[in-house]
């Protein structure tokens, strides 16, 4: 059976995965993505990451990176985020020219979203959003089966969505960017700011951070939110908000059959969903709208950059050369 290569480019970490044509995972390898050593040296990394994986049944290597992506041209267009000091910077001819397959880059957001429409939480569905909750908020589109890059590869920029119009400046140059309010790193920080100003007695969340409010993370928020804990509820009932605010703005604009929601903050399963439907059922969405749309937590993980930059590349390799598939 056909198979690819998905690399997922991480800060810290360069993930890397042989993936067969049904989604599964048939090995994987991680090395340390030490940027610190500069582009030629991570590149020379992932060459060697992907060689090493090759079988003669690889048809494609597909490389997940964030910033700007022209997945055309397979380079990191704008800035390269994980590698400072990079610019426009082909990722995919080093890799092509070693390993004599295609090799083809997206933008992290994009694989992601890929992966879940292939084979997880979106599987079946026709349009597909997917919100990541990390440090910022990434995104992406996949609408019949295809990825939605936009006019010049800028789609998707969720997290910049503005939910407050006199609110929070982001370094976007905007004010109210969703991702001030409802990212992990926001969620940490609305808290640690909370305990700041009027630390309460008997705080749960306090004793978790260990009297710390500057230790305090989005994981301790959702926990003692679960457990009762008022701060932390506020806290995160107001990140519930902004978050169904945004995400019905987005299916009010796609009409979108399922919008999957991941990051590690999406781990808080149903104290999170609960919260998050109860804003778009009270009108946040019109409601024709949102009937036809389900929204549901990621089901990959962090497997859904290796696996969508592997089906990215292989969907791109079967349109560049349709016959080749066996
Ligand atoms: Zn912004």
């Amino acid at each position: 059976m056909v198979e690819a290569i998905g690399i997922d480019l991480g800060g810290t970490k360069i993930s890397a995965a042989r993936v067969d044509g049904e989604g599964r995972i048939l090995a994987r390898k991680k090395v340390d993505t030490r940027a610190e050593e500069g582009a030629a040296a991570v590149i020379k990394r992932i060459v060697d990451l992907a060689a090493s994986m090759k079988t003669p049944s690889v048809r494609a290597v597909g490389i997940g990176s964030p910033g700007q992506i022209d997945h055309e041209k397979g380079l990191l267009a704008g800035e390269a985020v994980n590698i400072p000091g990079a610019r426009r910077l082909d990722i995919c001819s080093p890799v092509r020219d070693e390993l004599k397959v295609p090799c083809f880059a997206d933008n992290d957001g994009n694989v992601a979203a890929m992966a879940e429409a292939w084979i997880g939480a979106g599987r079946g569905e026709k349009v597909v959003l997917m919100l990541t909750l990390g440090t910022g908020i990434g995104g992406g589109a996949v609408i019949e089966g295809a990825v939605y890059r936009g006019a010049k590869n800028f789609v998707a920029e969720f997290g910049h969505m503005s939910v407050e119009v006199e609110g929070r400046i982001c370094p976007c140059g905007n004010r109210g960017c969703l991702e001030r309010y409802a990212s992990a790193s926001a969620v940490a920080r609305s808290a640690c700011e909370r305990l700041r100003v009027i630390p309460p007695p008997d705080s749960v969340l306090m004793a978790m951070c260990g009297g710390d409010p500057s230790a305090v993370t989005a994981k301790m928020v959702c926990d003692a939110a679960r457990g009762g804990d008022a701060l932390a509820s506020g806290v995160f009932d107001e990140a519930c908000l902004y978050l169904g605010v945004g995400i019905g703005n987005l299916i009010n604009i796609f009409n979108p059959s399922c919008v999957v929601v991941g990051g590690g903050m999406s781990l808080a399963g149903d104290i999170l969903f609960s919260r998050i439907h109860k804003v778009l059922n009270a009108g946040r969405a019109y409601p024709p709208i949102m009937a036809a749309a389900k929204v549901v937590p990621a089901e990959l993980g962090e497997d859904s950059g290796v696996i969508g930059a592997a089906k990215v590349a292989l969907d791109a390799a079967d349109r560049r050369d349709p016959g080749a598939r066996v």
